[in-house]
Formats: C-alpha cells, structure tokens, sequence
C-alpha cells in the first residue's frame, strides 16, 4: 500500500523541467494543437479516493511547441497528487501558458469520482467536467467553441457552459 501511495502522489517530487526534456521546439505554426482523449488518474484530497477519466488539451502557439507526447507526462505530474479536479485543470493549463506562452490554452477534464459514486450520495453528479481556459480560448467564442466541437468528436461533454464548467467536484464536505 505505501508503495502504491507514492506512486500515486509521485507527482510532488517531479521536476516540470526534468519532464519536459528540452522538449520546447521554435516553430513558426499558429494553428490549434489538441491533444484529446489523455487517460488520468487522480485522487481526490478530501477522501483519498480515485477520480478518473479523460483529459483533452488545446493550446495556440506563439513562437513554441511542446513535444506531443510530453502533454500526457505533465498531465500526469498533477493528477499524481491529492488533488481536487477544477485545481488539477487549472494547474495543466497555467504550467503549459507559463512554459510557452502560447495565444491561447484551454483543458477540459471529465472524471468519475469514486468518493460520490461509491458512497450513495449525489450519485447523480458522481460524473463531473471542469474547464480552464485562457487567452484566445477566454477571449474568442468562435476559437472556445472550435475546440470544443473537436473535443465532442468522441466525447460528449455534457453540462459544460460557455466560460467554465459546472463544478460538481468533490467537495469534501463529509
Ligand atoms: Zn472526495
């Protein structure tokens, strides 16, 4: 079990550049990058139990790219912590501003939340979809609404509104 919790919360000790490996590429291309569909696993810090699901990143670059694959591992980074879902979106999407600078980034995440499905309560919001979006996916509807279009390809996103999602995280009240 202790070896299985610091896997689980490894994410502390991870080094952001370390990840990233000089992965940062100059380029000069300014259309949507997406990455969808990126499995996560999580806990959650109130009841040390898993949240899961799915993670889908957009960004707009200015100058620099990330290498693709390095967007899974720096998911990972922050999903391997006690985390609540809305802090875990915001903190993939500040990492990727801060590290590019890109026009615009935006992360949606869906998860299942064991501590509400499996304990009987509010079941019906055991399913939640958070959002954190900043720059040109903030500022343009038509940009927002093109990566969410291309999100919804394999995945409905169901209850997310125009600027954020209805936050139906675990909260921790019990
Ligand atoms: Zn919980």
């Amino acid at each position: 079990m202790e070896k299985a919790y610091k896997f689980l919360t490894s994410g502390y000790d991870a080094d952001i550049d370390q990840v990233l490996n000089n992965a940062l590429f100059t380029v000069d291309y300014s259309e949507m990058v997406i990455v969808k569909d990126i499995d996560f696993y999580s806990l959650c810090e109130h009841h040390l139990l898993p949240f899961f699901g799915k993670c889908h990143v957009a960004y707009i670059p200015s100058t620099k790219v990330i290498g693709l694959s390095k967007i899974p591992r720096l998911v990972d980074v922050f999903a391997r912590r006690l985390q609540v879902q809305e802090r875990l979106t915001n903190q993939i999407a500040d990492v990727i501003r801060d590290k590019i600078a890109p026009l615009g980034v935006a992360v949606v995440m869906e998860a299942t939340h064991l501590c509400m499905s499996m304990r009987g309560v509010e079941k019906q919001n055991s399913f939640a979809v958070t959002s954190a979006m900043h720059g040109a996916f903030r500022t343009s509807s038509r940009t927002r609404m093109e990566f969410l279009e291309l999100i919804k390809l394999r995945n409905a996103v169901p209850g997310l509104k125009e600027r954020s999602a209805a936050g139906y995280a675990c909260v921790g009240d019990d």
